[in-house]
């Protein structure tokens, strides 16, 4: 679709006045080509700060980016060492579309390099461990680096071998699908394709008898924990537009749909449209017996006990048992932890709900302990989504707190918000988009955010991965 197409839908779909229209498509795939090829190098823009120090920026996937063209911008004499194994990029909300057959698999990979300046010293490798104490670090190659200043940007690690029975081989064969599935290191994104196969096997089978099909969503921390669900709306779908269908489990750890009422209720209303989901709560997969196709769920619930009459209520008595279902067709969403060398190290919290993610401030995203460390995007153990949006809005609060930092000033000005974003596709041709900070929702534009809707797919498919590609990456917005 051309952009007049575009807006011609929206306005003809969405009601919107012509200058609301106007407005939303001032972000359109051009406006983000024109901005990026007139985007000026680092260097050659005005630099708000003389402040100066070694700056050493870990991780090369957005957060890292983010943080690396700002910080080029605002320092007149940058010293910056970025450390990332990955020469390609991947763009992993994209991921989702190739999935369902939107975007082709080159379309999410990018090259790193364009990046990363001359004037930036670039190790290609990974921290294996962190020494903040002595402010140095040692590489997996075992190059130590000392730094005056860290930014730590490493994401989350996947555990799919926490599932028994599950190794990452097993992926794409036997009706076990994982969007998730990356090697970032290797800027590589096999799970998009691999789900598109298994959308097709899906549909293949359901021409023929009515299969089974379980999407999981683990305890743990999950990048864009929407993913699951738009996995589950996106198949189901899938078959729908061909008068086919499944019957289809929605196996969550969580105990609800969404953490907002609102986008909850939403859901709910999307779930009866369909008529063939159930919902499991309080089921965590731990065990896979792929022959004989046979998933097993930790379930943890409660029953109601006694009536205590002091309280006025009845006991609420905690249990939990092991329960096995059987599927013709799985999508496992991995559990997730912050990657092993921040985990292990003393820059993680020791202990608490967050123990193992990066202890930072919630508002400053500077380190607690460590007043010259800062963290930026999904290893940050503060109570937000793992979002490339909580990144974007994080990007301009780490490099002016840390500029603050080098010149020595007491106060830091910044504060971040808790902003986070889930493009939830509750069908193809439409999108929830759920945006929201610490204090509840907080829609960028005045619609109601729980209501489906088409300019929301069409943002998210054509403009979402322009933007991203050109303008975020680049520091830009
Ligand atoms: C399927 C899927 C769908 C998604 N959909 C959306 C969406 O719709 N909207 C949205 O906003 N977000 C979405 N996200 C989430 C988004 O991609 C992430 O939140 C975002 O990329 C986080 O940025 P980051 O810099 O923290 O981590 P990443 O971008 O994951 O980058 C981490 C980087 O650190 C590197 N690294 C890891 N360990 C080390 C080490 N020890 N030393 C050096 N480098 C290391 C990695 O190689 C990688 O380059 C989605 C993610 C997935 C997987």
């Amino acid at each position: 679709m051309n952009p007049e197409e575009i807006m011609k839908k929206i306005k003809e779909q969405e009601g919107l006045s012509r200058r609301d229209a106007l407005k939303m498509m001032a972000l359109s795939p051009i406006a983000a080509s024109v901005l990026a090829s007139s985007a000026a190098p680092a260097s050659a823009e005005a630099a708000s700060s003389d402040a100066v120090g070694k700056v050493v920026i870990v991780g090369g996937g957005s957060g890292a980016l983010m943080v690396l063209a700002r910080l080029r911008r605002a320092l007149s004499k940058p010293d910056i060492t970025i450390i990332a194994p990955n020469e390609k990029h991947v763009y992993q909300p994209g991921q989702i579309f190739v999935a369902a057959g939107e975007y082709d698999p080159e379309d999410i990979i990018f090259d790193n390099t364009g990046y990363i300046g001359d004037d930036v010293t670039w190790i290609k490798d990974e921290v294996a461990t962190f020494d903040p104490d002595n402010n140095k670090l040692t590489t997996k190659k075992g190059t130590e680096v000392a730094y005056d200043y860290l930014v730590v940007a490493t994401g989350v690690q996947y555990h799919y071998e926490q599932i028994e029975g599950l190794t990452v081989d097993m992926i794409g064969k036997n009706g076990i699908s994982s969007v998730y599935l990356s090697d970032l290191a290797a800027g590589t994104a096999e799970g998009g394709t691999i789900t598109r196969d298994w959308f097709n096997a899906l549909h293949e089978a359901a021409k023929t008898s009515k299969p089974r099909v379980i999407c999981t969503q683990p305890s743990t921390p999950l990048k864009c924990g929407g993913a699951p669900q738009k996995i589950l709306y996106l198949s189901d779908d899938f078959l729908k537009r061909d008068k086919l269908t499944a019957d289809f489990i929605f196996a969550t750890a969580s105990e609800k749909l969404f953490s907002l009422p609102e986008i909850d209720t939403a859901i709910q209303k999307v779930q009866a449209g369909y008529g063939n989901i159930t919902n499991k709560f309080g089921h965590d997969l731990i065990r896979i017996d792929a022959e004989k196709k046979i998933a097993t769920f930790h379930h943890k619930y409660q029953v109601q006990g006694e009536f205590d009459k002091d309280l006025n209520e009845y006991d609420m008595i905690d249990k939990e048992e092991e329960v096995e279902m059987q599927y013709d067709f799985i999508h496992i969403s991995p559990p997730t932890a912050a990657v092993d060398a921040v985990a292990n190290s003393p820059l993680a919290w020791q202990k608490g709900t967050a123990k193992g993610w990066l202890e930072v401030d919630r508002e400053t995203l500077q380190h607690r302990r460590y007043k010259n460390v800062f963290g930026i995007g999904d290893v940050c153990g503060i109570p937000v989504g793992k979002t490339g949006g909580s990144a974007r809005h994080q990007g301009p609060i780490v490099v002016g707190n840390l500029i603050s930092v080098m010149e020595k000033k007491e106060e830091l000005a910044l504060k971040f918000d808790g902003y986070t974003v889930c493009p939830l596709k509750v069908s193809y041709g439409k999108i929830i988009m759920a945006e929201f900070n610490y204090d509840g929702l907080a829609p960028s534009f005045p619609l109601d955010p729980a209501q489906p809707r088409w300019v929301w797919w069409a943002f998210d498919l054509y403009m979402l991965q322009p933007m991203y590609r050109y303008l975020m990456l680049n520091g830009l917005m």
